[in-house]
């Protein structure tokens, strides 16, 4: 790969992060509520589906946030959404790298023209 499509394609994938508003980190989780008593469809064995956003933090800390059905597919869009950013900025991190290293091989060669 030469600089110019290293650059390239670092802008590339660097104009896809242009709108981060849609990211979402965690997990989705759906929990069953179940009353002991007095709930029909508890005692029909059904229970309530609760939808549940989990959320961990540095020192094994977590966040639970109970999430309205309607809401889940949006959840789950932007969820995707910021495995796409990560794995995006991963992408021009390595191309960054690559640049850097090209650069030192580059002044390494000047140095050795005479
Ligand atoms: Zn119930």
């Amino acid at each position: 790969m030469t600089r110019k499509q290293a650059i390239r394609k670092r802008d590339k994938l660097a104009a896809r992060l242009s709108s981060a508003s849609g990211v979402l980190r965690g997990s989705l989780l759906q929990r069953t509520v179940r009353h002991s008593s007095g709930c029909l469809k508890c005692a029909r064995g059904e229970g309530h589906p609760l939808w549940v956003l989990t959320v961990g933090y540095p020192g094994g800390k977590t966040r639970q946030v109970s999430l309205r059905p309607d809401q889940v597919p949006q959840v789950r869009e932007e969820l995707e959404q910021y495995h796409t950013f990560k794995r995006t900025l991963e992408a021009i991190s390595e191309l960054n790298q690559f640049l850097l290293r090209l650069d030192r091989e580059e002044s390494k060669e000047q140095e050795r023209k005479p």
